[in-house]
């Protein structure tokens, strides 16, 4: 649980970074230039040395071995997406082999949605929220006109009602006799929202019904338990929390009662083992969640990956997203302290049991001002129409971070500053 007592000023903020037992791993990452404050790592996280040594030992071990690097340690390198899926299985407490590390988000919801959503007369229908990220839809919608259906027939959407929450009963009620599959984030990317994934498997389950998340805005933040929350399949980034560079191999599980059923996309990779080498013309899938991997592994989008891991087992996912809620309350507390007079607020849940890693701050002026952040060495995260994402990241922001980014924003506002700016809108924002 976060933290309630806090106080104004500066003194605070540096005691609550004395006391903070994560506090050392902020030097294994690197700063940005010029003493920039960081708070986009739920879009892109910051490099660590841990990374970087990993992909640099896989380059040494090409330069050394080349296509001998597959055999070596025991296939080490081989068995780089069921070892590393192993490793992050515990972030998710998901079981033995029912994580690789494969593809992206994108194309593993191609995957999953083509594995299990398998459309009879009856129960046809895909459920899902209208407040996802977008590339979820474009995935899911491809796939329903690449079986010669229509999405305005196939697809299920359960309306925000205020564009900000989504009510979970409101979920639970669309879960009609029609409805085969429902994929759902598990944090909502613009307001932090923390959805019940335990409850709506239950409740998806209890009605037949296949359940799937998106943990894109949750890994390496939320402490989940897959083994309790027990949906049938999931995927994620691993460059937003988990801090694996850009374009990092995503996660993949399956639940283990689903092992042997048929791939939707198959390769190679998603063979077994044994027979692999062979290379028959008839697949003969892997017994467990590396059948879902389909070409040869992107070992260099990987070894970051397994250098960033041990920063999290050394670190623990209940201390992170302890951490986290206490950064996320605090910042909280600073804007109702500060920035109300100024026209801003937050739209995300202030309960921790609700929440992910972000506060989503809101100002009708929130283009313009997250330029005249970046005038003041601040790296915030806009999102349309109105919303400020601040992401303070357990592992290396501070709780001096979080007070220095409200002080700006005070000045921000005081000054009006926005008004130096265009509201002209840049290619990524
Ligand atoms: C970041 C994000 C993605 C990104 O998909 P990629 O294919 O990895 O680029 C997808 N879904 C959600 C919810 C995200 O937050």
């Amino acid at each position: 649980m976060a933290n309630t007592n806090f106080s104004p000023g500066l003194n605070q903020a540096l005691a609550l970074d004395q006391q903070d037992p994560l506090r050392k791993f902020r030097d294994r990452f690197y700063q940005l230039e010029g003493g920039k404050i960081y708070m986009d790592g739920n879009s892109l996280g910051l490099a660590s040395k841990d990374a970087e040594d990993a992909l640099l030992r896989v380059l040494e071990v090409w330069k050394k071995e080349g296509i001998l690097m597959w055999n070596i340690d025991d296939g080490y390198f081989f068995q780089y997406a069921r070892i590393l899926g192993n490793r992050l299985a515990k972030l998710i407490n998901a079981g033995e082999n029912e994580v690789i590390v494969a593809g992206n988000t994108t194309v593993n919801i191609h995957q999953l949605i083509a594995t299990f959503w398998q459309p009879t007369k009856e129960r046809y229908k895909i459920l899902v929220d209208d407040l996802n990220f977008p590339t979820d839809r474009y995935a899911i919608d491809s796939q329903i006109r690449l079986k010669g259906m229509q999405v305005e027939d196939v697809l299920k959407i359960v309306k925000s009602k205020d564009g900000i929450f989504i009510d979970e009963d409101e979920v639970i009620d669309a879960m009609t006799d029609d409805v085969a599959v429902v994929l759902l984030p598990s944090v909502l990317y613009r307001s932090a929202q923390l959805l019940d994934m335990e409850r709506l498997t239950a409740e998806a389950h209890k009605r037949g019904i296949l359940i799937g998340f998106d943990l894109c805005h949750s890994i390496g933040c939320v402490v989940h338990d897959f083994q309790k929350i027990d949906a049938d399949f999931a995927t994620w980034c691993n460059y937003k929390y988990i801090s694996a560079g850009p374009g990092a191999s995503a996660g993949l599980y399956v639940n283990k009662r689903h092992f042997g059923k048929p791939v939707g996309l198959a390769g190679w990779f998603g063979n077994r083992d044994e027979t692999q080498f062979q290379l028959k013309h008839t697949f003969d899938q892997a017994p467990d969640a590396i059948a879902w991997q389909t070409g040869t592994p992107n070992h260099f989008s990987m070894a970051p990956i397994e250098g960033v891991l041990n920063i999290f087992e050394e670190a623990g996912l209940q201390h992170i997203h302890e951490k986290s809620l206490n950064l996320t309350a605090y910042l909280m507390y600073l804007i109702d302290q500060n920035l109300k007079p100024f026209g801003f607020s937050y739209n995300n849940p202030t309960d921790d049991t609700k929440r992910g890693g972000h506060v989503s701050l809101v100002h009708e002026e929130a283009y313009r001002i997250c330029l005249a952040l970046k005038q003041h060495q601040v790296v915030p995260d806009f999102r349309e129409p109105n919303v400020i994402r601040l992401a303070p990241i357990a592992l290396y922001n501070s709780y001096e971070d979080a007070f220095k980014i409200v002080e700006v924003l005070k000045q921000i506002g005081e000054q009006k500053e926005w008004e130096q700016y265009s509201a002209v809108r840049a290619m990524v924002t």
